[in-house]
This record gives C-alpha cells, structure tokens and sequence, in this order.
C-alpha cells in the first residue's frame, strides 16, 4: 500500500471528511484491521483566507509549496491538496516535489465522464467559480461547465467562508444551494459539481433527484484506488 499525502485544514471540517474516507475505503478494500498510510500537515487556514482574499496567490504557493515538500519527506508517494480553490496554485505545489499530485478536479472529470456527463454545473468559492484555473481543467476533459449568476456566486461563497468552513450548517442556507442547484439543472446542468469541499456538509444526494458530484468524496476515493 502507497502512503497518501493530505495537504489539509483548509479548511479542517473537510480535511476530517477525507482521513475518514480514506480509512473507509482501504478498510473496504483490504478488510479486517487495514487502515490507510497518511503523512498529513494541517495549515492555519484564518493565514490562508487572509491571503485568498488579499489575492496574494504567490504567497500562497509558497506556502503550499513548502508544506508538500515537508509531506514528501515525511514519506508520502503521492499528494492530494485538500480543497478545490487552492489547486490555483497546483502547479507550484507539483513543481516543488517529486511525487505525483492528484488534482481534484481530473478526478471529478473522470467521475462525471463515467456517467456520460457532457454539462455540468459547478458550485464553489468565488474564485473557484469565476476564475479559469478549475473550469479550464474540467474543461480539457471535454465538460461543459455552467456557474450560477453574480448574485448567487456571492451566495455561495459567503456560505462556505462564514458558514461552511466554521462548521455551521444551516437549514435556510441548505435550501439557498438547493434552489441554486434546482436552476443549474433547468439551464442544462445534467450534474452538479459540489467543488467546494465543505459543501457536502451542507447538501448531497439524498437531498435532490439532481446528481451531485462531492469532490470531497470523489478525491478521497481516488486516494484510495491509487494506495492500494
Ligand atoms: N475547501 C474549500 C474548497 O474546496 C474552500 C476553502 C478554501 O478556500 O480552500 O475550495
């Protein structure tokens, strides 16, 4: 079994959904007492946030870049940057180590396709949403790649920044995402990327006929089949 590398706390409610699905998936695989082999740093993410939102991304990577290459030498063989927005600085992360990346919106891509999907919508952070980093990426797989309007964008971003990310899960804001979901679908949408790690949280597939795509769980899973 490979060492998985988790670049967590960002923020840690969904890092905790990734250490428990990976231990979930080798134990599904393996059987008996089998865990996953995990070499984890957590950041401060209130330092993180700061800088998202100053927009100093090269900082930003920096920092990342530093941190994966303590998760290299800590023994990992591959790494999985636990959040979507922070892969805008994927490729100075994977420039500073030697092992592979698993970039969390190929692995979602390869999920989608599964299924048939051609157009997809997409929730997440603002700079997720807005910027071309991630839709790009979905992109380069052929997927057609919908976001709400201005207006709910801010909806969703603030949710996860004020909410999502304290661990604050409210039944007004579950039904804000559900009514935005609902649109995604009747413009096209014939899934709905969660890209955001916290949003699973919040919503998932019990809560709409709509089919939804938790990146967390899909990254996690892809951790899991690369390990073992
Ligand atoms: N975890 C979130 C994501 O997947 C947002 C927090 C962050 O900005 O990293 O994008």
């Amino acid at each position: 079994m490979k060492t998985v590398g988790l670049l967590g706390g960002m923020s840690w409610e969904s890092s905790l959904f990734y250490y428990k699905a990976i231990n979930e998936g080798v134990k599904a695989k393996l059987g008996g007492l089998h865990s996953a082999k995990i070499a984890m740093v957590s950041v401060d993410f209130e330092e993180i946030e700061k800088l998202q939102h100053a927009g100093d991304w090269q900082k930003l990577g920096e920092i990342l870049a530093k941190e994966a290459s303590n998760i290299e030498r800590a023994g990992a063989d591959f790494l999985l940057i636990c959040t979507n927005t922070m892969h805008k600085v994927a490729p100075q992360v994977q420039n500073a180590i030697d092992i592979p990346l698993i970039h969390i919106a190929d692995a979602t891509a390869k999920a989608l396709i599964k299924d048939g999907i051609k157009k997809v919508g997409l929730l997440g952070t603002a700079f997720t949403m807005e910027q071309d980093f991630y839709k790009s990426r979905l992109q380069e797989h052929g997927l057609e790649v919908l976001i709400p309007n201005e207006q709910e964008r801010e909806l969703v971003h603030n949710i996860i920044y004020n909410e999502l990310c304290l661990g604050e899960c409210k039944v007004a804001s579950k039904e804000k995402y559900l009514k935005i979901i609902n649109k995604l679908a009747k413009d096209g949408a014939e899934g709905v990327i969660l890209g955001c790690t916290e949003i699973g949280m919040l919503v998932n597939s019990s809560d709409t006929e709509i089919k939804l795509y938790d990146t967390t769980y899909i990254h996690a899973q892809s951790a899991v089949d690369f390990a073992c």
